[in-house]
């Protein structure tokens, strides 16, 4: 890695998974207007539904997640109870739209939830927003806490992409980030899935953690890749303590400088094209026939709240607390303290306290800025006409661009750049080049690499 890349992998940048992210949310945005934008939905339209579950039975040392242990189901029954009832409020909110197209159930642990729990929110949403036939139905699970009960209420539901979050395999790392989770329990949970007909698997693995290092990802990636996930994400631990307080339990000094992170992110890359998967985006690989990889290679693949999608809806319904939603005018989020979202739900009111007006600016950098996390490449003269904006509009992100084309990050003919192969690990700030408003906020980011 040059010394240039080098000062890149150490900038803080946003994962944009929207734009403009949700740092920049504000009170601007409240129930009454997300009840007007939900009533203005396209009724051709198909829509998208994120459930976040809030809870999970123990607690990772890593984790940024919004999430804490219920100690006891009492606390989840009622969470359950008042997903049904925000289910109903956003059904009665919403006007006529084309059927649901994704459910992505995250958390925290969708498996906290009891299966019959589950089950219940699961027939109600598909009843409620008319699930579509070709639709996607997917759910994050903990392979730690993942009953036998709970994978057969899975498969009755009709859930056919589960994401199971796996990290390491080493059992020194795992100690260090308070997971424990042999391969053996993955294997089985993976084996049980496919029995019951979730036939699509997702694997979160991870670089950066403590005591991470370029052989142990190796042999994590190795094993893993014997279970033929259709999919795997290989996330860079984000270590902000001042943000996330469980990972004050992570010590500093177990954790790699960006140039050890870079090579550890090689080396899983070399492994997994090694075992035959394809690169997608900035840190997905999957199975060439899945439909991730079909989607890169069509331009189709997207970008959301739960990172790389194929889901093309614009209408995004959040429900449970934090949940992020987006509506064509601009992007909504619930209460995130769990007496406030409860309060909200009792009261029947949609729980939403924040969120942004998409601006037409907005709209555009937003556009720019998903092509390049996607495709890795935009040419903003095929941006501007769609949105009637001047062909000028982008011109101070392609002078950006240009800037990092010197030291070898992207290339920039005529108006189109092109992230460059050793640009790929930062493509984060290649499409930072688009971004108004990204202000000088030290550690409230992700390093880039
Ligand atoms: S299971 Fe996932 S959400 Fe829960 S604490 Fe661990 S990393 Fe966080």
């Amino acid at each position: 890695m040059t010394d240039a890349l080098m000062r890149h992998a150490l900038r803080d940048l946003p994962r944009y998974t929207s734009y403009p992210t949700a740092a920049h949310f504000s009170e601007q945005v409240n129930e009454p207007i997300a009840r007007l934008w939900a009533s203005g939905v396209d009724p051709s339209d198909p829509i998208s539904i994120y459930v976040h579950v809030p809870f999970c039975e123990k607690l990772c040392w890593y984790c940024g997640c919004h999430t804490s242990v219920p100690n006891g189901y009492d606390r989840v029954a009622a969470l359950a109870r008042r997903l049904e009832t925000e289910i109903g409020l956003w059904a009665e909110a919403l006007d006529e739209h084309g059927g649901a197209a994704h459910i992505h159930f995250g958390g925290g642990s969708p498996n906290a939830l009891s299966p019959e729990d589950f089950e219940r929110i699961a027939q109600r949403l598909r009843s409620v927003f008319r699930l579509r036939p070709d639709a996607e139905f997917a759910v994050e699970l903990d392979p730690r806490t993942l009953r036998p009960d709970f994978i057969e209420a899975l498969g009755r539901a009709g859930v056919n992409r589960a994401s199971l979050g796996v990290q390491t395999f080493d059992r020194i790392v795992q100690t260090k980030i308070n997971r424990h989770q042999p391969y053996e329990q993955v294997a089985e949970a993976v084996r049980h899935l496919r029995a019951v007909g979730v036939k699509a698997i997702n694997f979160d693995l991870m670089y950066g953690l403590p005591s991470q290092t370029e052989a142990n990802i190796t042999d994590t990636v190795e094993q893993a890749v014997t279970l033929r996930p259709d999919r795997i994400a290989m996330f860079g631990y984000a270590h902000v303590p001042w943000f996330a307080k469980h990972q004050k339990m992570i010590k500093d000094e177990d954790l790699a400088d960006s140039a050890g992170r870079w090579a550890q992110a090689t080396a899983a890359d070399e492994a997994l094209l090694a075992a035959g998967y394809v690169r997608v985006g900035l840190d997905h690989y999957a199975l060439p026939t899945d439909s991730m990889a079909v989607a890169e290679k069509t331009g189709g693949l997207r970008r959301n709240f739960q990172g790389y999608t194929t889901d093309p809806a614009r209408t995004v319904i959040g429900i449970g607390p934090s949940s992020i939603g987006a509506f064509e005018q601009g992007l909504v989020q619930n209460a995130k303290a769990l007496d406030r979202w409860n309060a909200a739900i009792d009261q029947g009111r949609l729980p939403v306290e924040r969120g942004l007006i998409l601006t037409h600016d907005d709209r555009i950098r937003a556009a720019a800025i998903e092509r390049i996390m996607c495709d890795l490449t935009v040419d903003v003269a095929e941006i501007c006409p769609r949105f009637n904006a001047e062909p000028d509009a982008l011109d101070d992100g392609l002078y950006q661009a240009r800037l990092l084309a010197a030291d070898g990050l992207c290339s920039v003919e005529g108006t189109r750049i092109t992230v460059s192969p050793a640009g790929r690990r930062l493509v984060r700030v290649v499409a930072s080049v688009f971004d108004a408003s990204l202000t000088n906020m030290p550690g409230r980011h992700a390093k880039a690499v």
